[in-house]
């Protein structure tokens, strides 16, 4: 027999309790509303010591960021949050019930999912031990970090060339290129521009004590030394929970993400959506902001049904 959380059902209960899902929290608490924000801490940057880029925070350690915001969230006296993992979502005639892993239920009426995405970079040998340190996707967040010198670009798929001329910008880059990926004269000529080599023979394994990188060993044996190698990652849900309620999926260059409107309300009603889950460029400020957006709207949400 599940054990039910709470007598009362709460306003909103929020999978995920990181950038989207506190910052969202946050707007309810303030609005004196019941909110229950479930995390079982996987953020997507937990391989990242530092995170950069983000206002007032620029080379903190992601957790302190989170950590700060938790106990900001927690002196707000209608707000919860729980630890642990969320392993089934359910709408009912009231709202959602929602599911833990260690036997809890806990019932809302309204959902917000932020509970992120999780990266698919190629398996390569030598790129998962070095994810987040000298194997990278995004420069803005840890290109300045490398401090110039030979880079990597390894990407594939219509963006391959945009990216390596962006990267280009962090340092002297290599782009590994699959055999078959065929570039166009226009493309070849502003990577020749920015001093991209290319390299279209295969890499065989990352080389050097991870994290970090000594350099790539190409199949015919060549080392092309490299201080870091960016990664063109796709993604994919954390979680099949937005499927599971009948949200609708969106294409995206990273792969399919749930499909938002400007106030992050998914396809099906009551169920909004927030960050990396929602979003294909993806950074902490936008996943605060998308999660203010949510916070706000499901508030206004929940008004407009008491007002009806
Ligand atoms: C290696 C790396 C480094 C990065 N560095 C930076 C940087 O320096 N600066 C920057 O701006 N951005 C950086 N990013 C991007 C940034 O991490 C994401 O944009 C941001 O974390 C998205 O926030 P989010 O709240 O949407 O999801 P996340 O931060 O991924 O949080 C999702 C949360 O949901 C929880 N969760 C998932 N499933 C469940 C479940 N079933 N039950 C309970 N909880 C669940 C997870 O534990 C997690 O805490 C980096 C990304 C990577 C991969």
């Amino acid at each position: 027999m599940p054990m039910q959380d709470n007598a009362h059902q709460h306003d909103a209960v929020i999978i995920g309790g990181s950038y989207a899902g506190l910052s969202a929290g946050l707007q309810l608490a303030r609005a004196r509303r019941q909110v229950v924000v479930i995390d079982d801490g996987r953020p997507r940057n937990r391989f990242a010591s530092h995170a950069h880029g983000m206002l007032s925070n620029d080379g903190r350690p992601g957790g302190d960021i989170t950590g700060d915001a938790r106990r900001q969230i927690t002196a707000y006296p209608t707000a919860q949050l729980r630890q642990g993992e969320v392993v089934s979502v359910q709408r009912t005639d009231q709202g959602f019930s929602i599911a833990m892993a260690d036997g809890a239920v806990v019932e809302a009426r309204r959902l917000l999912l932020a509970h992120g995405v999780e990266d698919t970079p190629p398996a390569i040998p030598g790129v998962k031990e070095r994810w987040g340190q000298t194997a990278i996707h995004c420069p803005w967040c840890h290109g300045y970090e490398i401090g110039q010198g030979p880079i990597g670009v390894l990407s594939q798929g219509e963006h391959t060339a945009h990216y390596a001329l962006m990267v280009a910008e962090w340092g002297a880059p290599t782009l590994f290129l699959d055999a078959d990926v065929q570039l166009s004269a226009e493309e070849r000529r502003m990577l020749d521009r920015r001093g991209v080599t290319l390299e279209r023979t295969p890499i065989a394994a990352l080389e050097g004590a991870a994290p970090q990188l000594d350099g790539a060993r190409l199949t015919d044996g060549r080392l092309i030394p490299l201080k870091a190698i960016f990664v063109g990652s796709r993604v994919r849900l954390s979680n099949g929970f937005a499927a599971s309620l009948g949200c609708e999926l969106a294409d995206t260059p990273v792969g399919p993400l749930v499909k938002v409107d400007p106030m992050q309300q998914t396809t099906q009603p009551g169920v909004f959506a927030a960050g990396d889950l929602a979003r294909a460029a993806s950074n902490i400020t936008y996943a605060a902001s998308d999660g203010m957006t949510a916070g706000q709207a499901l508030f206004r949400s929940l008004l407009m049904e008491e007002l009806a």
